[in-house]
């Protein structure tokens, strides 16, 4: 391997939908950015494969404060109102934004965003990420590294230095000091057992390449997390996994057993009910469940059947293949858990600034906690808020160390902080170098089993462990402390054989390293099931030993923090209601 080392000022982490946008954001503040994606920004993320529908919008008669309350209610009151406020301010904002940077929104004679329902528009969507990944080539002081994978941040006295990556396909390890961070790597996928087997165990919904490298960094330098418990369960097209929102909203069509009844308005509506309600019925024997489309007309079809064509194109290419939704109704399923931000709110527990726990590393999209429903237009609002505070905090930085050099001349650039551009010791980068050659060096192991240890193989253990004994498909996501106890057992026992993997090249390091991001966050996620003595959000967080939803002990955050190896966690009071701004 090259070793390279880079400085800059701001270091954004994720190419993806808030990281481009922060990187725009930043870009006419004069400082040096640089944008570090482990594929390449132009495809990459939640966005890759196009969608067709910005989510969160305030449409015509409504106002952000609608929006809080929507996405307060959904989430059964644990949110945090300032940032669901924070960013339902700006969903028309950066909405006009993409238009000017030549996304199709589709408007109605009168010229009017075309809505569906309250508070989604339609756009075609299925080049929303090349226009995001050219506004960033053109934006200025911007630098972009595709294919450069990080694994670890450098956290010192709990300040950030930089992080540490390597170039998949120039082997090449990157030491990169920055003076602040954004961390926007998405959430995490693939810590349970995904609905399809085998070769098709990618096709799940949350891309399978956000494997919560951003939460398990956090995690280790002992960033405060919450609400990984509230995981996110999609209710989705059956096989295909595509999403289901477009025909519940688009065409409203209803939740209906194999007896023909709409089950929906017994379980209610809220995202996780919808889930609950399908497995419920499935379990009660009333299964399999559709949602109704038999009998729309040709137009709504073929209006469907354009909409999956920019999100879910196999699920055109089924309707074509088998049945069209007018002649048979669409089989839906509930899908592997998610740890993902964006839709519930796990993620870093961040200030109104989006500033994270660790001194100068800020946090964007699914990766950050709090805000649920927070979709693409909430994900570039945060990515703009987090750009913002970086960058006060990087001239506020610039400002301590022009005083300190005005007022302490004879210390000079060797006193401890005068440059914050030389922090990390070649100790640290030898250390992380010796990490990754381990993995490319010739194969260890004192036993058979050892020797043969493959990440496919670690991978498929974890996700089984999570699937059986903390709530996975197999169990109706339904769980027991003693489960738990177990499940906590087996993933420590897989993380211990992770040391004996060996790789063949970068590409095979970087499969190793998430497989270890994955057996953190499943740690974490873990522990905060077991936390929440209640069940509040049914499926999502379905604890057998508290069935009831306690709102005297628990309508509280449940946080986490790692200390001295053990996840500790801490409970805190909601911040009240309708308040605009919290601080650490
Ligand atoms: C299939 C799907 C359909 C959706 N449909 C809609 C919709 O119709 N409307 C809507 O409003 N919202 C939709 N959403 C939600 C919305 O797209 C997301 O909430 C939002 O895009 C998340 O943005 P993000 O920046 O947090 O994550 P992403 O856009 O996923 O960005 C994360 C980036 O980090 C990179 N990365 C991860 N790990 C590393 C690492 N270790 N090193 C370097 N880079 C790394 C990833 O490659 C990725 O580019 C959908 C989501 C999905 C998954």
């Amino acid at each position: 391997m090259k070793i390279e080392r880079i400085k800059t000022d701001l270091l954004v982490i994720g190419g993806g939908t808030a990281g481009c946008y922060a990187a725009i954001a930043a870009s006419k503040a004069g400082i040096k950015i640089l944008v570090v994606e482990k594929a390449n920004i132009k495809r990459s993320g939640c966005l890759a494969a196009g969608v067709n529908a910005l989510n969160a919008y305030i449409t015509e008669g409504r106002t952000p404060r609608d929006y809080v309350e929507y996405a307060k209610k959904d989430a059964d009151g644990i949110v945090r109102e300032d940032l669901l406020y924070s960013i339902s301010e700006k969903f028309n904002e950066v909405t006009a934004h993409l238009e000017n940077l030549g996304l199709v929104i589709l408007k109605d004679k009168d010229g009017k965003y075309v809505t569906r329902g309250n508070r989604n528009i339609k756009i075609n969507g299925e080049n929303i990420k090349p226009i995001l990944a050219a506004a960033v080539a053109k934006a200025p002081n911007v630098q972009v590294l595709n294919h450069v994978n990080i694994f670890d941040f450098s956290v010192h006295d709990n300040k950030i230095d930089g992080a540490f990556g390597f170039g998949i396909e120039n082997d090449t390890f990157y030491a990169i000091e920055a003076r602040a961070v954004i961390v926007a790597t998405g959430g995490a996928s693939g810590l349970y057992r995904p609905n399809n087997p085998g070769f098709s165990r990618h096709k799940m919904w949350y891309p399978p390449f956000n494997t919560g490298a951003g939460y398990a960094m956090g995690i280790r330098h002992g960033a405060e997390m919450t609400t990984f418990e509230m995981r996110f369960i999609a209710l989705r097209c059956k096989d295909t996994i595509a999403p289901t929102g477009t025909l519940a909203q688009g065409v409203g069509a209803k939740q209906v057993n194999s007896l023909g009844e709409v089950y929906e308005t017994k379980y209610g509506i809220s995202t996780s009910e919808r889930v609950y309600g399908t497995v419920a019925e499935n379990l009660e024997g009333r299964g399999p469940c559709y949602l109704r489309t038999v009998g729309i007309t040709p137009e709504q079809e073929e209006s469907l059947l354009k909409a999956y064509l920019n999100m879910a194109p196999s699920q055109t290419i089924r309707w074509i293949e088998n049945d069209t939704p007018s002649k048979a109704n669409v089989e839906i399923e509930g899908t592997e858990p998610y740890i993902v931000g964006g839709h519930t709110a796990s993620g870093y527990w961040v200030d109104t600034k989006r500033a994270t726990t660790i001194e100068g590393l800020y946090a964007a999209g699914d990766v950050a906690g709090g805000a649920p429903q927070k979709y693409v237009t909430g994900a570039l609002a945060e990515g703009e808020i987090a750009a913002k505070s970086a960058v006060e905090y990087v001239k506020g930085l610039s400002a301590l160390r022009l005083i300190r050099q005005t007022h302490q001349p004879a210390q000079g650039s060797s006193a401890p902080g005068a440059n914050p551009l030389e922090k990390i010791s070649e100790e640290e980068v030898a250390e992380h170098v010796a990490e990754i050659e381990k993995f490319l060096s010739k194969r260890g192991g004192n036993t058979e089993e050892a020797r043969n240890e493959s990440v496919e193989h670690l991978e498929e253990a974890m996700q089984a462990v999570m699937d059986a004994y903390a709530g996975g498909i197999k169990t109706g996501y339904r769980y027991s402390e003693n489960q738990l106890a177990v499940a906590l057992k087996e993933i420590e026992k897989i993380e211990t054989r992770v040391g004996d993997l060996r790789a063949a090249d970068l590409q095979e390091v970087m499969f190793i390293y998430e497989l270890k991001e994955r057996l953190t966050v499943c740690k974490s996620v873990i522990a905060h099931l077991a936390a929440r003595h209640e069940t509040r959000w049914h499926s999502f967080a379905e604890n057998l030993d508290y069935p009831e939803k306690d709102n005297v002990n628990f309508r509280k955050y449940v946080n986490s923090r790692l200390e001295n190896g053990e996840i500790k966690i801490i409970l805190r009071e909601l911040t009240a209601e309708g308040q605009r701004n919290y601080e650490h």
